[in-house]
């Protein structure tokens, strides 16, 4: 029939909660190690000063985050708050206490500029920012209210720890938000256009929380120490550790943002022995030449957000046989990942695949001419369904009807194909997306800003290939007659507006960028021709 659905099934203790009066917190909390235990069990562990959290201090915070919330700031359901800092400690109980008031996130890459920011906050409706001391200045000139996460330097602004100190845990006599409510809203680009905001539910969350429970469980993880460096404000770390991975009762060494030496360190002194990570780091351990650390504890690297190719797949698992590698696959729109391996041996029998259908997810390949569901083995758009699945773009109708198909299969703008036993191939990515370093990238997002050049006629920004980083965005530019604009004046006038990792790293000049009848970039004609130019070079 062309459908493809998932071959594994949940246990019965394992099934998705289907009550409507649950929310992620109270579902989280729940699931939450017994009090004899949460003493004792420690949740978090802050890598660079030790400082940790055990699930009891972690409930604690949570609860009396949540009252100084509403009853000192006046957060109400379905108010929105803007979370914008580099992973800590209290990232968790920012997002669980929100979200247990009924409160909706919306979180912010830290490397934003003050104007992207601006733009979140404006298209979320932002009521409050929870922002570190660090990116305070890029919030204020919003006017929205500020929390900082931490005490700052300024003694006037009220911080998290505060509150978290000062509070009681008092009830909260508001109405609780059930899992039809919106929960968060995340920015993805979708297929095409700008960043759009992803509305996930408290029954999105819900549903990914359990699956990740089951695939940690699958795993047999419960002694594991986690490492987490990827962001907590990407649907990958937001899930996986923002929220989720507090069920399997599990710890977790956090660290602020990414840096290797930090990593490898991070390894060696807490005996980690899981890490979900992205392929650049999985690139960084294949090159990686000793240095005195003992990597002997890890037992699984996880690779998401991005594709991993299968020469570096297949050169960690020789330079590192001990350790299982397990690619998946996600996207924000599904609320994280819809692909998983259930063992290694599997995994390491499929190399270049990116596993199987999580439980509870359907698929379907599409080819774009015909419109059909194709069968094994032939290539077209990847297509799904699951309860997982987003709710719609925020405030953007004509998206959400782009994105989801009359019989509300999301469309992932992902080529693919399934094999005969059900494992899939991503093969391509046909939505104009680029991916630096697992982030997101909108051309049309810099296409806009370089138009706006007053010596720019039109633009077109694409992808190029990129060993380390996987994708950088470069620029094909037609200069205004008699304009003598030069790439680096080009690539600095955008970079002054961007967050560092979307800045445009090449510019080719051209008498006109090549447009469809409707207007539309031709974009894989220009991919064509600056892979032609690298290979003359
Ligand atoms: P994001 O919403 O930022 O998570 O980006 C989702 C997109 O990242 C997907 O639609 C893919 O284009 C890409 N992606 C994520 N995981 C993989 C993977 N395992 N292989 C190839 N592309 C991936």
């Amino acid at each position: 029939t062309g459908i493809y659905h998932s071959l594994v099934h949940l246990s019965e203790q394992n099934k998705i909660p289907t009550q409507p009066n649950l929310d992620t917190a109270t579902f989280v909390l729940s699931q939450f190690p017994p009090p004899e235990h949460a003493e004792k069990l420690v949740a978090l562990i802050d890598s660079a000063t030790n400082h940790r959290l055990t699930y009891a201090q972690l409930r604690r915070s949570i609860s009396t985050l949540a009252a100084g919330l509403y009853h000192g700031l006046g957060l109400r359901k379905g108010d929105v708050v803007l979370i914008l800092s580099p992973n800590s400690l209290l990232y968790s109980t920012i997002c669980l206490a929100v979200l247990s008031i009924g409160g909706v996130i919306t979180t912010a890459n830290p490397l934003n500029t003050e104007m992207e920011i601006a733009k979140q906050v404006s298209d979320s409706g932002a009521k409050l920012a929870v922002s570190s001391p660090e990116e305070m200045h890029k919030v204020c000139p919003t006017g929205v209210p500020v929390l900082l996460t931490s005490r700052g330097t300024d003694d006037s602004q009220l911080s998290v720890e505060e509150l978290i100190e000062e509070c009681e845990p008092l009830e909260i006599p508001g109405v609780k938000p059930t899992q039809s409510d919106v929960a968060a809203i995340l920015y993805s680009s979708g297929t095409t256009g700008t960043s759009k905001g992803v509305v996930l539910t408290h029954a999105n969350f819900i549903s990914v929380i359990t699956l990740l429970k089951w695939s940690v469980d699958v795993s047999k993880a419960h002694d594991d120490v986690f490492l987490c460096f990827i962001p907590l404000f990407h649907i990958y770390g937001l899930v996986f550790f923002g929220l989720g991975l507090f069920c399997s009762g599990t710890t977790t060494v956090l660290m602020q943002r990414f840096d290797f030496r930090a990593m490898l360190e991070a390894i060696h002194n807490h005996k980690v022995s899981n890490i979900p990570a992205v392929p650049p780091v999985i690139l960084g351990l294949v090159k990686y030449n000793g240095g005195g650390y003992n990597l002997s504890s890890l037992r699984r690297v996880g690779s998401g957000a991005a594709p991993l190719s299968k020469e570096v797949a297949d050169a960690f698992r020789v330079k590192f046989p001990w350790v299982e590698l397990r690619p998946g696959y996600g996207l924000t729109e599904s609320c994280g990942a819809a692909t998983f391996f259930v063992s290694n041996q599997e995994a390491k029998a499929r190399p270049g695949s990116s596993a199987r259908l999580v439980p509870c997810f359907t698929a379907k390949v599409v080819d774009f001419e015909t419109g059909l569901a194709l069968p094994p083995n032939r290539e077209g758009e990847l297509w799904l369904k699951s309860p997982t699945v987003m709710k719609e773009y925020l405030g953007n109708a004509e998206a959400t009807a782009a994105t989801f198909d009359s019989d509300g299969w999301l469309k992932t703008g992902d080529l693919c194909y399934f094999d005969d036993e059900g494992y899939i191939y991503i093969v391509d990515r046909i939505k104009e997306l680029i991916k630096h370093n697992g982030y997101q990238v909108a051309p049309a997002e810099l296409e806009a800003i370089l138009t706006g050049h007053p010596q720019i006629l039109d633009a077109a920004v694409i992808p190029a290939e990129d060993e380390a980083a996987g994708q950088i965005p470069i620029a094909y530019v037609v200069r205004a007659a008699g304009s003598e604009l030069t790439e680096d004046q080009i690539i600095q006038f955008v970079a002054n507006q961007v967050a560092p990792y979307k800045k445009i790293r090449r510019v080719s000049f051209m008498s006109g960028i090549p447009r469809s009848a409707a207007g539309k970039i031709l974009r894989r004609e220009l991919v064509l021709q600056s892979k032609q130019q690298m290979h003359s070079k």
